[in-house]
Formats: C-alpha cells, structure tokens, sequence
C-alpha cells in the first residue's frame, strides 16, 4: 500500500537521498558508534540498498564515511548551498550557546574555505536546517541537552528543539525528530531513519510523534512495562545489593515511569537492556534527565509508596504461588500403580502443604480470587 500525506507529497516521493550527520554538538560521538550494532535495521542494509521500497542513501557521517578532510566537508558546503538536496540532517550532541562569552567557541566543523576560521556548528545548524527535507536528533545530547545541559554547565547548551524551537518543521513540513537515548539504542535510530526513508519515498504517512518528539511506536510504554525483572517486582522480591536477579527498583531503578523500549528491545540483536542485565534505569530517554533522576544510585522517591504497597499484598501472592507450583510439580494420582510410591513425591512434597491431599486447584482458584 502507498501511503501519501500533505507534506510529503508536497517535496515528491525521492529515489535517492542523503543523510549528513553532524556529530559536532558537545556529546561523546556515542550514538555514532552505537549505531554501527544496529540489526533492525542494519545500517549496512539501509547503504547497500538491501531493504525494497527506500530510496538509495548516500550516508555522510565524519567516522562511517570513506571520504575525509575537504572531500567529505564538500558534502556539507554543497548542501548548505543548496546543492544537494534531499537530505536528511541528523545532528549528535548537544548544542551549546554561542553568545554566553567574549571570545573563542564552543563547538565547530570544519572550517571555512576562505578565512580558514572554525565554522560552528550552531552556523552548520543554521545553514542547513531551512534546506533539510528533515532534520533528526540522535541520541539524549542532541534531543534534550543531556548530561552537558546540566545545571550550571558553563556552554549554555541545550537540545535541538531548544535551539530550533518546539515547533519547527522542515520543507516536508516534518517536525524535529527525537531519538533520545544515552547513548541512543541502536535499532531506534535505524527503525526512525527507516521510516523517514520510506516517508521520503512516499510510502509511509507523517511519521508520528509524542510531545517530546519522540516516535511514538517506541516511546509509549515504560522500561517497566517491558522488565524481565517485573514478576519479581509485583511479587514484591526486591534486590538489596547488585547481583540479584530480582526488581532492582531499590537501588535506584526509574523504570515504572521512564519511557523507554529497551527491555522488550534489547540492547545489540535483541540481547542486554539495563534492568535486563542488572543495571538500573537511570532515565536517559527523558526530557528531565539528568538533573532529575539524581543522585543516581539512591531509590525513586514515588516507588517508595508504590513498592511498599507491593509489599503488602505481593508476598502473600507469592507465598500462594508456591504452594500452587509445588501442587502442579506433582501428576495427578491416578497416574500411578497402585502400591508404588509417586515418580514425582520427592518434588517440593515437604514444601507444600496440599502435597498430601490437595491437588493444586482449590489454591489456585483461591489466588485467583484474590
Ligand atoms: S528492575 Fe526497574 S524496570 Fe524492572 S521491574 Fe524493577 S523497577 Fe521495574
Ligand atoms: S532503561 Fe533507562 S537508562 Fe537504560 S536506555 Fe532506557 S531510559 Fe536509558
């Protein structure tokens, strides 16, 4: 099916596109590097033009490309002069504020032909984002600020739609797209950039976004809602230290109210994910963070009320589940010789008080009660 909105039909499906990324805001180059672990897709499928129905993608990224030096920022004078369009501008990192200071400059890329001066990369921004057919924030720096926006930080920087403005759009009329993440999940990024492909195409209607910006499809649920951890947290079986495979909300876990996919996700191929492998959420997909996740290690004031509330109820449930499971670890009786001893007496007899005359249903029709 070919979908066509308004704004993209305005610009025209695209057979070929590019992809100029600027990694010159204040960040460490992680989202970047993250990207190249992507699966879903691959960012080799997305260059080689393995995947049907996405224009071909000339990928500019100062450490992924082949070209360097004055071959690669070519690319970028061309399209700032409106020499190379379409393209999709991704910008990683935070943007600082260049007008806070006398002299000297925060951040910049490349530098210009004629002065030999360092072009900043709020002139970058400045440059090419009227021109993009879209423009997208990779990873938590360049979404919201991240951890270089923090209070006091002396750049003044701040994320793209902070510098943009909330409301901006692009000559397809797209707003900012926000891919947060610290850094950003890999197949996130690649899922996004796939569908604005397919967007540009023609293929896909207006790509849907939350009020932070975010795709919505990846962004709606909690890191809780998709735990492996959960069923011990409804249990109310809550770790004390590090190396628990139970909810770790205690040590400091934001999952129940952080907006973030990677648990069902996976971190590489479906694999990891931080409260998956034991690290807690420390929120990093959220507009607030980090100021407002800190300090870090110490336990959500507000899962203090929630888990304590688990607590009163969740312990019985559990208790209740044994005694059910060590029933249902049993045959029924009618599957035995008479006069032998059940194959299955020894499992959990002594744990459980039905093992004698109950066969499991009385307790599991009395839990479900509950
Ligand atoms: S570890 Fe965190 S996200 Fe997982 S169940 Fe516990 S509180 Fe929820
Ligand atoms: S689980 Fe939390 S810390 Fe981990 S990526 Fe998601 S938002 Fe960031």
């Amino acid at each position: 099916m070919t979908y066509r909105d308004g704004a993209s039909e305005q610009c025209g499906p695209s057979s070929e596109i590019n992809v100029l990324w600027v990694t010159a805001g204040l960040g460490c180059d992680g989202d970047t590097i993250a990207i190249t672990a992507a699966t879903q897709p691959s960012l080799e499928e997305i260059i080689q033009g393995a995947i049907p129905g996405i224009p071909k993608v000339n990928f500019l990224n100062p450490f992924l490309s082949y070209e360097n030096g004055e071959d690669f920022m070519e690319f970028f004078h061309r399209a700032a002069a409106g020499n190379l369009e379409p393209f999709i501008l991704v910008i990683e990192g935070s943007i600082p504020n260049e007008n806070n200071k006398a002299d000297g400059y925060w951040a910049a890329f490349g530098t210009d032909r004629e002065t030999g001066q360092p072009i900043t990369t709020c002139e970058w921004i400045d440059r090419l984002a009227p021109r993009a057919w879209a423009v997208v924030a990779a990873g938590t720096c360049a979404t919201y600020g991240g951890i270089h926006a923090m209070e006091g930080n002396p750049t003044g920087c701040m994320g793209l739609a902070d510098y943009l403005g909330w409301g901006w759009k692009s000559t397809a009329g797209i707003p900012i797209v926000c891919v947060p993440g610290c850094p950003v999940l890999p197949d996130n990024f690649m899922e996004t950039l796939l569908y604005l492909l397919y967007q540009s195409a023609g293929r896909a209607p207006m790509i849907p976004l939350d009020d932070a910006l975010r795709p919505t499809w990846l962004f709606s649920q909690t890191v809780h809602e998709g735990c492996d951890r959960g069923g011990y947290y409804e249990q109310a079986e809550f770790a004390e230290e590090y190396g628990s495979r139970t909810c770790i909300v205690k040590l400091g876990c934001w999952g129940p109210v952080v907006q973030c996919n990677v648990g069902k996700r996976g971190w590489i191929n479906g694999m990891g994910g931080c409260p998956n492998v034991g690290g807690i959420c420390i929120g990093c997909t959220m507009p607030g963070f980090p100021d407002k996740f800190m300090p870090f290690m110490n336990q959500p004031p507000g899962s203090l009320l929630s888990s304590n509330a688990v607590m009163t109820y969740g312990r019985a449930i559990h208790a209740l589940r044994r005694f059910t499971q060590a029933s249902l670890n049993k045959e029924p009786a009618w599957r035995r010789r008479s006069g032998l001893p059940s194959n299955a007496s020894h499992v959990a007899a002594t744990k459980s008080p039905a093992s004698t005359n109950t066969d499991g249903s009385e307790l599991a029709e009395f839990e479900k009660s509950l």
